[in-house]
């Protein structure tokens, strides 16, 4: 611990110790919160320092967050050039904002008083690394992305043969809410009305109404790291009052027998509405799809709410039934499984890497939020994020966030010899954060201090045999950096390596005896 702290100290000390703001700075450019649970506390430590942070000092906040800490101050999450990324966020989500097609949803007066022009995006990675745009505070109730939720729900409580006995896994071709079954008498699937009416008919079967939807909001709130989750009594009411096609879908599904024994229509119905009626922010919204995207396990919280293989099954139908009518074609165009709700909500769940929730609430006729669908297609034409991208190589130029353009081994190790070439320490520091190991060799066996020695760079040997690189590496010459330093009449640099215990290769010794 001490030893791999000592190097993450000295790759970010400048005599002797590390700076407040740098360090406040890169944290904020990973996309680190204050109001992550993960860091509080390190926050807290770190708002009661001097501007200069001494070893002791940046232990004691390594302490409170070990393996965070070193992640992020060795670029190594999950986006690894975060800020890069959100800046493109920014660019199209602004060119995304210019579209005002669309309308409002207004079966229910609540929906179609909203203000129109609401937009808001927010970001989220499996390592927690989040971003919000626009609108991002503003609560909006997650009508139809409820659906994958409540199918979680039920796929942990029953199982997934039990579930998929009352409610298909094929898209139904029709839409959210047409009066009809599959083959056998049941709900096409589960991201539709009447398969999301029946998986909510198999969630907490005994329990009462007011303990089942308590259970539901704390499953809510769990997959969005605890941040608020709320409910719209209004927006509820109004689609009990309005929701014949929803008792009819019911009805209907009564008739074939589709329900287990003993379920109470009424209250089942009544479920299905308040599901419809939770509120969330975008930046709640992203965090549960991140937790998704995490096989089920909240990455700012680290609680586990889904088993992996449930979410599997959840992210299969959201690709291929997620987004109503236009599943198909997002499925082919952005490759992203994700639910979509008539309040303008849409949430993307990229496996392995982040969730992604946009809300803006004007619809197209397929009931899809315009300027949602839009970003998203923007999103896909700018990032490597379709479920097959990896098919395409390097016959395209798109970009993906997961990539660090500085950890390919060779990459990296070319480029830091060449900054110890040039003397640019910054490049060099740059490296180091982002993972690249200082004593890395090239092809030819030499080390960045090999290359600094041989072309008279001080600061840069300075920099490197502090930061304690093994000072007596033997290139594929045989030669030391001192041998190097020697060939180059350097005598500081000279002086400065013994001082450091390096000695010359046996080859010259033998020379200059
Ligand atoms: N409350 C709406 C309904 O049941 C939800 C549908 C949706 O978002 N597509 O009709």
């Amino acid at each position: 611990m001490t030893d791999k702290s000592e190097s993450l100290f000295n790759t970010f000390a400048a005599s002797g110790a590390v700076s407040k703001l740098v360090l406040l700075e890169t944290f904020g450019n990973a996309g680190m919160l204050r109001s992550d649970p993960r860091l509080v506390r390190l926050f807290k430590a770190l708002d009661g320092m001097p501007e200069q942070i001494d070893f002791d000092q940046f232990q004691i906040l390594q302490n409170c967050s070990p393996a965070l800490f070193e992640k992020v101050l060795n670029g190594q999450m999950a986006v690894p050039q975060f800020a890069d990324f959100c800046h493109e966020l920014e660019r199209i989500f602004s060119e995304t904002a210019d579209n005002v097609d669309g309308k409002l949803a207004d079966y229910i007066p609540q929906l179609a008083r909203v203000n129109p022009e609401k937009f808001a995006m927010s970001v989220c990675t499996i390592d927690g690394q989040q971003y919000s745009i626009g609108d991002s505070s503003d609560f909006f109730c997650v009508q139809s992305c409820s659906k994958p939720i409540t199918y979680l729900l039920a796929l942990e409580e029953n199982g997934e043969n039990e579930v998929h006995n009352y409610v298909g896994t094929e898209p139904s071709g029709k839409t959210f809410n047409e009066l009809t079954l599959n083959s056998k008498g049941r709900p096409h699937n589960p991201m539709i009305n009447a398969g999301a009416i029946m998986s909510g008919s198999l969630i907490k079967r005994g329990q009462t109404s007011s303990d089942r939807f308590d259970y539901v909001m704390s499953k809510w709130r769990e997959l969005a790291g605890q941040m608020k989750v709320g409910f719209d009594n209004a927006v509820y009411l109004s689609e009990r009052q309005t929701g014949d096609r929803n008792f009819a879908l019911a009805y209907f599904m009564r008739e074939k027998k589709a329900f287990p024994a003993d379920v109470e229509l009424l209250d089942v119905l009544d479920f299905y509405f308040q599901c419809c009626s939770i509120e969330v922010t975008s930046q709640a919204m992203s965090v549960m799809a991140a937790t998704l995207a995490n096989g089920g396990t909240c990455p700012i919280t680290g609680v586990k709410v889904f088993r992996s293989d449930y979410v599997k099954n959840c992210l299969s139908l959201m690709s291929s039934c997620g987004l109503y009518d236009f599943s198909g074609e997002f499925a082919f165009r952005v490759g992203i499984p994700g639910k979509s709700g008539v309040s303008g909500a849409i949430f993307l769940v990229v496996p392995n890497l982040m969730g992604i929730a946009i809300w803006s609430p004007r619809l197209d006729e397929l009931g899809n939020s315009v300027r949602g669908v839009d970003f998203c297609k923007r999103l896909a034409a700018r990032y490597k994020l379709h479920a097959f991208d990896s098919m395409v190589g390097l016959r395209d130029d798109r970009l993906d966030p997961r990539r660090n353009l500085y950890q390919s081994r060779y990459g990296g190790v070319v480029a830091f010899c060449a900054a110890a070439k040039e003397g640019d320490l910054v490049e060099m520091r740059g490296l180091i954060a982002r993972g690249l190991d200082p004593n890395t060799k090239d092809y030819q066996e030499r080390t960045a201090l090999h290359v600094a020695a041989r072309y008279k760079r001080l600061a840069v040997v300075q920099y490197l045999v502090e930061m304690g690189v093994d000072v007596n590496a033997i290139d594929s010459w045989g030669h030391t950096p001192l041998d190097d330093a020697s060939a180059a009449g350097d005598s500081a640099i000279v002086s400065l390596l013994r001082e450091h215990g390096a000695s010359s290769s046996p080859a010259e010794r033998i020379k200059t005896e």
